[in-house]
């Protein structure tokens, strides 16, 4: 059987979850990986608002013989332990956690057991630990460390963070994922630390919270990092893919489409963080996939639109496509381009009014997947709208 190693993304967002509308397209929940290796071993990257979601799918999953898995947990800032109380699978003596943290100066020996102890304590929460029945086992470790677990090799090093933060690579079979959060560069000990880190890493996720402007002026300080950084180090360190994280909670879903364009520019091989998002490492190189949105009504249709857009060698097309089924939200096409994912289309729909009139509807989209071969020689692609139609209105 081939082997393969998945990454799944729970929350991608900094700081603070976020509700407003115009971030659901990236997602509101703070950091949560999920990563399972080709024999089967998990592990859980941080515990922000996304682990939530995560408990309830493996809840729907039924694993009545129980879970074990590893927790690795970079630092204890709120957005990076606050799904903690919220996980149903802790709170199942079936299930069986490793977690792995570092001895902070603020807390002491012991200091994710005390962060458990705190969070799940009144006043702050209806109930206490002792009903969190899994079976725990804590680690204390600390940036130049390695340990394998099964047949993955796990490194952790310092980052530049305040009160600390450790980056995670994990060296599978099928490939090898370094998880490099809440950083700012410009420390030499910790950007030597990174780039070791990350050397020739598969998959790089890193802090792009800023944009290169607030990273050296009205944010200087505050910990983060910006995709230009970002940039940098994965052709530094011959990154194969950068996955750009952490996205501030006051980026709009916009804002971050502006970053990875630009970050685009300067490394082709980058994606911005998705709520939802799935990487597959295999022997066939890194797939990337994003969770179909299905919000609204969809109808089923056939009818033309001239679609253009950027296809994944790089090439801008333009063409005639069929339209499957649209709602408010998005579109599924037909074409036989193949439109990179995350980059952006135009699909232009003209419909025939009565004789003397036609309606133009031009929407702008973002591609969010394209599976090949469903219709022949045709891709079948999903798009989302990401703005309000401005050319809605009849042209008479
Ligand atoms: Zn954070
Ligand atoms: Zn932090």
């Amino acid at each position: 059987m081939a082997q393969t190693t998945k990454l799944i993304f729970w929350g991608v967002r900094g700081s603070t979850p976020t509700l407003e509308r115009d971030t659901w397209r990236y997602g509101g929940n703070t950091p949560c990986l999920e990563l399972t290796a080709p024999d089967g071993a998990r592990f859980i990257l941080d515990c922000g608002t996304g682990l939530r979601m995560l408990g309830n799918e493996w809840l729907k999953a039924r694993h009545d013989a129980g879970i074990e898995a590893r927790v690795l947990v970079t630092h204890y800032h709120w957005d990076h332990i606050q799904g903690i109380p919220f996980f149903h699978p802790f709170f199942d003596a079936r299930n069986r956690f490793h977690f792995y943290s570092f001895q902070s100066q603020d807390l002491g020996p012991n200091s994710l057991r005390q962060v458990l102890e705190a969070q799940l304590a009144k006043p702050y929460f209806p109930i206490d630990v002792s009903t969190m029945s899994a079976e725990r086992e804590f680690h204390e470790i600390a940036g130049g460390e390695k340990w394998e677990v099964k047949g993955t090799k796990v490194t952790a090093a310092w980052l530049n963070h305040p009160q600390g933060c450790l980056g995670y690579r994990l060296d599978t079979a099928a490939g090898s994922v370094v998880y490099a959060t809440d950083n700012e560069p410009g420390a030499a000990e910790f950007d030597a630390n990174l780039r070791q880190l990350a050397s020739g890493a598969d998959v790089l996720i890193y802090d792009a919270q800023y944009s290169p402007e607030q990273l050296s002026s009205t944010r200087k300080g505050w910990g983060h990092s910006s995709w230009l950084e970002g940039t940098k180090i994965a052709r530094q360190v011959k990154a194969r893919n950068l996955i750009l994280f952490h996205h501030d909670p006051d980026s709009p879903d916009q804002k971050v489409d502006q970053f990875l364009s630009a970050a685009r520019q300067e490394f082709p091989a980058t994606w911005a963080a998705t709520e939802g998002m799935s990487i597959t490492l295999s022997e066939r190189g890194v797939d990337v996939a994003l969770r179909g949105s299905r919000i609204g009504q969809r109808r089923r249709l056939r009818f033309t639109a001239v679609v253009s857009g950027q296809s994944e060698d790089g090439q801008t097309f333009q063409e005639k496509a069929t339209v499957r089924d649209l709602s408010l939200q998005g579109a599924y096409l037909c074409l036989k381009s193949r439109p990179r994912l995350q980059s952006e289309v135009r699909v232009v729909i003209e419909a025939a009014g009565d004789k003397d009139r036609s309606s133009m509807l031009s929407l702008r989209g973002t591609v969010i997947h394209c599976d090949p071969g469903r219709e022949q020689s045709q891709n079948g692609v999903g798009v989302v709208f990401i703005e309000e139609p401005d050319q809605s209105l009849p042209t008479d």
